[in-house]
């Protein structure tokens, strides 16, 4: 193994990391972002991004593709601006700063080496631009190659190079520069399997031993777990959540995250009172208080959580077994419980497609969210008694008294309500799905509208990420109510 090379010397590099650790106790935070916006024309790649990095922290931003996480990466870096906010590195505000003027070096997933320059030469550049000393240059590339364990590559080609060594060799261009902080995006991504396990395991090494700030991006939310102190999680150019990996994976703040991390159940669910919570047809002890009496709430139950066994009076839920899978070390299991959920379930005794069995869940790992938002909600304007334009569209609805034309109204209607088809209509409602929470017994969908403006869906149909779809509402289901 590579990593092992970097335990057993003590060079210029130990130097540096001492030096870094020292300098870990004179300012709290080597990263500051704040209230920081990125807009390309209308589109809102970041809103209002608010984060502080700890010195010699590993930070990753995760999330989904498209939800900022590289625009964010990109601005810390300099090689875009912030449209509103400011970023600070050291205390120092360099919101504005060129990229060369900012002490951080960037790692990108395609190693962009330049491939007339062999390894020693790829890894100096930067030295050479800056009129370094001939025999620093022979010392830091030295130094730099026995970190990332290429010690014996300098003559060589990079085309030669495998995608894992080109890595290496990107690595130790970036942090022969001597960063305050080391910026990765999505560094291992080009790699096998195999290889992004053992580049892992090196760049956790590699991030002790030098003892800067790593701030990495990956959409791996496993790759996440393993690396990081801490973890971002984005979605749609918004923090989610901030923690440390069991934070985030134990205690989830929205079903966003608690789908997004790890495999889930996620629930509808209504906290009856303190500690009791309804769900899946049966009231369950929890540990969590403060939402109220009969506040709908979203549950989180871990699949490794439900314990799973032959019928008997233990149990909480029975059903029957619809799949069983064996993953490796335990089997996945589904099974429909007689209320008309279907739960999964992972245990390492295998129950076999059809056998009946009980579950039980116990109260500290039913996790309780509250719900953030009941029904959809917009603002509209009564266009006669019998149409309301909202979304861009004029919808029919039921006449309603005290509301007359160029009133102004908020519409509310309930997700079961909203209707989606694979027809696109002239003048009708359209837009794109996005979002696919499965919650036991139906799909919550999240649908980006051609207005721009995002409607929440409850259905049993199926459809994909990225369909294309009409949009009805029946007039019955459009509440109304004067602004
Ligand atoms: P991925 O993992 O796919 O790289 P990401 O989370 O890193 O995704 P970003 O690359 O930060 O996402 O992009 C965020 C949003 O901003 C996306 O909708 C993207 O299309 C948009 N975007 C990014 N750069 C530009 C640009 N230069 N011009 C217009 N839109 C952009």
């Amino acid at each position: 193994m590579f990593y092992k090379v970097f335990c057993k010397y003590n060079d210029y590099f130990s130097i540096f990391a001492a030096y870094n650790k020292k300098n870990m106790q004179q300012s709290n935070y080597i990263i500051e972002v704040q209230n920081v916006s990125k807009y390309f024309g209308e589109k809102v790649a970041l809103d209002n991004i608010n984060l502080n990095v700890k010195k010699g922290e590993f930070v990753t931003i995760l999330g989904p593709s498209g939800c900022g996480k590289t625009t964010l990466l990109r601005l810390i870096a300099g090689f875009q601006t912030a449209s509103e906010g400011v970023i600070r590195i050291s205390g120092k505000e360099i919101t504005q700063t060129p990229p060369h003027l900012r002490p951080v070096n960037t790692v990108f997933q395609k190693y962009a080496l330049f491939p007339h320059l062999n390894v020693f030469d790829n890894i100096a550049f930067g030295l050479k631009l800056k009129k370094t000393p001939k025999q620093v240059i022979e010392k830091k590339v030295k130094a730099a190659l026995k970190m990332v364990g290429m010690t014996d590559y300098e003559d060589r080609d990079v085309d030669s190079l495998s995608g894992g060594q080109q890595q290496r060799v990107a690595i130790a261009r970036a942090i022969v520069n001597e960063p305050e902080v080391l910026l990765l995006d999505e560094p291992l991504a080009a790699l096998d399997l195999k290889m992004r396990k053992d580049m892992q395991m090196e760049l956790k090494e590699m991030h002790q031993k030098l003892g800067i700030t790593f701030v990495y991006v990956t959409h791996d939310q496993e790759e996440a777990l393993t690396l990081s102190d801490t973890i971002v999680v984005m979605s749609e150019g918004k923090i989610q959540q901030i923690g440390t990996p069991m934070d985030i994976y134990n205690e989830p703040t929205n079903s966003f995250v608690a789908d997004f991390i790890g495999e889930s159940n996620i629930l509808n669910g209504t906290m009856i009172k303190d500690e009791v919570v309804s769900f899946a047809g049966h009231e369950f002890e929890c540990v969590d208080k403060g939402f109220g009496e009969n506040a709908p709430v979203d549950v989180v139950i871990r699949p490794e959580d439900i314990y799973i066994f032959d019928p008997s009076d233990a149990a909480q839920l029975t059903g029957t077994v619809s799949s069983c899978i064996f993953k490796g070390v335990h089997f996945e299991m589904l099974v429909q419980t007689k209320e008309g959920y279907e739960l999964m379930v992972q245990d390492y005794h295998a129950f076999e497609a059809g056998r009946e069995v009980g579950l039980l869940v116990k109260p500290f790992d039913i996790h309780v969210m509250k719900k953030e938002r009941t029904c959809n909600t917009f603002e509209g304007k009564m266009v006669d008694d019998n149409h309301v334009e909202f979304l861009g569209c004029s919808f029919e609805c039921l006449p309603q008294k005290g509301l007359q034309a160029g009133d102004k109204v908020e519409v509310q209607i309930d997700f079961n309500n909203v209707v989606l088809e694979d027809n696109e209509e002239d003048g009708r409602l359209t837009g794109e799905v996005k979002f696919i929470l499965y919650k036991g017994n139906h799909y919550h969908l999240t649908v980006f509208t051609d207005w721009d403006e995002d409607i929440f869906v409850d259905t049993n149909d199926v459809w994909d990420d990225g369909d294309r779809v009409g949009i009805t509402i029946a007039p019955e289901h459009i509440r109304l109510n004067k602004l």
